[in-house]
């Protein structure tokens, strides 16, 4: 009797420890890639752009659907919302690979944060991008005032502090400003976006699009 009650014990212990194991599995998803290996990627996608007549036709209809029931995006990139800078076709990607956060200037704020905290915790990306362009539409108008009307006014105080710390700095004042407003966003990412035990996986990358050359410069490459 003594002996049965401690196999039924000994059971539950085990059958508890493995649902626990369970659920800490299910927690986090598993690494998409390595932040070097999805920066490589990156990188060549960028190369096949800037240097192809014609990027290959995408998306593709085999991709939609190999991608219809899970995602596993590779990276997150934080962009502007500006028209001409789309992340999948500047790194010639298709869909399910980049998992995007755009807003006008790349600003970020509770609502960018936390969509960046999901995409890390729950669907396996480890690298960010923050990337700038040229001639940004709201550093311009960071730039040229303290405020605008609207909710543009939130967006322009929120780049106004990036544009004032290199206002007396040598070289292009827009491009400075740019540089400067990308590097603040993606220090508030690594200050700010809550990713737990999984902050020392992740990497955070600066980079700034030039249109007329159709390549990204990559600014800081991070940890
Ligand atoms: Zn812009």
């Amino acid at each position: 009797m003594q002996n049965s009650l401690s196999k039924i014990v000994v059971t539950v212990v085990f059958m508890l420890a493995i649902g626990n194991a369970l659920l800490f599995a299910a927690d986090h998803a598993a690494p998409s890639m390595a932040p070097e290996a999805a920066l490589a990627k990156l990188q060549v996608g960028n190369e096949h752009f800037v240097t192809e007549a014609n990027s290959p036709a995408k998306p593709t209809r085999a991709r939609r659907l190999e991608t219809a029931k899970s995602q596993h995006p590779f990276a997150i990139v934080v962009g502007c919302s500006d028209s001409r800078t789309p992340p999948e076709l500047i790194f010639d990607q298709n869909i399910g690979d980049l998992f995007v956060v755009r807003t006008a200037g790349q600003v970020v704020g509770d609502y960018e944060l936390g969509s960046i905290e999901y995409a890390v915790e729950h669907l396996g990306a480890r690298l960010i991008i923050v990337m700038g362009h040229a001639r940004c539409g709201a550093v311009q108008a960071a730039i040229a005032g303290e405020t605008a009307p609207g909710h543009v006014g939130a967006i322009v105080r929120k780049i106004r502090p990036s544009v004032l710390a290199v206002s007396k700095e040598a070289g292009q004042p827009l491009v400075n400003a740019i540089k400067s407003n990308v590097h603040h966003v993606a220090g508030e990412i690594r200050q700010e976006a809550k990713l737990g035990s999984l902050a020392s996986q992740v990497r955070v990358v600066e980079a700034y699009y030039d249109f007329d050359t159709g390549k990204v410069e990559w600014l800081d490459k991070g940890r």
